[in-house]
Formats: C-alpha cells, sequence, structure tokens
C-alpha cells in the first residue's frame, strides 16, 4: 500500500544496516515542524501519536479525523499499534471536511512498533513516512519477532520506508530514560516523544519535571523531539 505524504519515500540515506550515513542529507519535511515542538503544542496545535479502533483506541479513524478538526489540530499523526489502516479513512474524512470549507490539520502517516532496545521493550513511532512496504512485517497487527523485533532493524524499517523514527514515552519503561535515549541516539533514531503526559491527567499536559530531562538530554544528543496525546479514549484532549 503506498501513503501518499507529499511524495516522502526515498530521500533519506541509510546504509545498508539502516544506521544512517554521516554527511549531508535532505531533511524529512517533518523536521522544521518539529523544531517547533513544545511543552504546549499539545493537544490543540499538534498531536503525533493516538489511537483508533484500528488498534486498541475507541475511537474511528473518522471520528478522530473530525475531532482533531474541530480541536482546531495543524498536524497530526495517527499512530495505532502495528496498523495505519486509519491513515487512508482518517485522509479520506479530512478531504471530506475541506470540501466543506474546514480548515483541517495536515495528516502524516504513522505506526506504533515494539522493539527491543538495550534488552528492554520499547515502543517506537514511525512517523511521515512515504513508501509503507518496508514496514509490512510491523503492520499487521501483531508485533514482530527474532530479528526483526530489535530497534535497529525497526529504525532500518522505517528509514527505508522514508519516515522518522521516534522513541515514544521514554520514560515509562523498565530501563532509566537516560540510558535507552543514548542507546537510542547510538542506533540511529531520529527523535525522541519528548512531550508526554505520564500522570495521565484528564486534560493532556506534559508532565513537568520529566520532560524537561528528556527535552536536555535530546537536544544534547541533537535528537528531535515530538508530542502526542496517546489517546486511547474518546476525547482527543486526553489520554
Ligand atoms: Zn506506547
Ligand atoms: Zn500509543
Amino acid at each position: 500500500m503506498h501513503v501518499n505524504v507529499d511524495g516522502i519515500g526515498s530521500s533519506r540515506p541509510s546504509s545498508p544496516r539502516g544506521v544512517p550515513r554521516p554527511g549531508p542529507r535532505s531533511p524529512h519535511p517533518l523536521e522544521k515542524i518539529l523544531a517547533t515542538v513544545g511543552p504546549h503544542s499539545c493537544p490543540g496545535q499538534y498531536n503525533f501519536h493516538c489511537h483508533t479502533t484500528c488498534s486498541d483506541g475507541t475511537l474511528t479513524p473518522e471520528e478522530l479525523a473530525t475531532q482533531a478538526t474541530e480541536l482546531g489540530l495543524e498536524h497530526l499523526a495517527i499512530t495505532d499499534h502495528h496498523s495505519h489502516q486509519a491513515y487512508g479513512l482518517a485522509q479520506q474524512t479530512i478531504e471530506a471536511l475541506v470540501r466543506h470549507g474546514h480548515a483541517v490539520p495536515k495528516l502524516w502517516s504513522g505506526t506504533e512498533i515494539n522493539g527491543i532496545l538495550h534488552t528492554c521493550l520499547v515502543h517506537i513511532l514511525a512517523l511521515g513516512y512515504g513508501d509503507a512496504a518496508p514496514l509490512m512485517c510491523y503492520t499487521q497487527g501483531q508485533a514482530a519477532h527474532g530479528e526483526a523485533l530489535g530497534a535497529a532493524a525497526v529504525v532500518a524499517a522505517i528509514h527505508r520506508a522514508g519516515g522518522l523514527a521516534i522513541l515514544a514515552h521514554p520514560a515509562r519503561y523498565r530501563l532509566d530514560f537516560r540510558v535507552l535515549i543514548r542507546e537510542a541516539q547510538r542506533l540511529g533514531f531520529d527523535g525522541v516523544e519528548t512531550w508526554y503526559d505520564y500522570d495521565m491527567m484528564p486534560q493532556w499536559q506534559a508532565s513537568p519535571w520529566i520532560c524537561h530531562q528528556v527535552d536536555q538530554l535530546r537536544q544534547d544528543l541533537g535528537l528531535l523531539a515530538t508530542c502526542g496525546t496517546d489517546t486511547h479514549s474518546t476525547d482527543l484532549r486526553g489520554r
């Protein structure tokens, strides 16, 4: 299945093992948007992490796209677990809303993928890929097995697909987020989900202390930042 996101596809050079080659490369179109992400970008302006009925969410892709439009979101990625089925359905809704004169969010492709990072099971967001084919073994509704479950393999597949690889909610794992973020940077991840509501407030709010620590470290390591609500419920303003 080809996902139409501004013709992104093979712009991102990567070595056979998936670690980006050093030297100049053409920036991903999402990078300039992610450069403007801050603690208050979510939930009203950007949302790069949410779920629909295509995985374990409650909203249908159509309902989510409609709600995102009502909220006035500018950029949106739906990141169902091991599925990007929602993209096409949400895009159809957004196109219908445009025809009715609504200002709509720009929809980016997305999937949340399990991977093993430094012996720890983590979630990796694939964002803004143009060619879904390289992600095939990660979008069949369940986690991959064996070698494909390694974070390096996941990142390589995301890069082949023309997307950005983001370490999701880094402070929600068995291992310390500092260890995981450093290891992610070493493996060629592009960014870290920096602004996240670990306390699950009714109205999304970046958890102050932890998110600022994450933000400082990811800046030191030259990684991009994203924000997302990780919504599974009926309200895109909360978890
Ligand atoms: Zn997750
Ligand atoms: Zn999630």
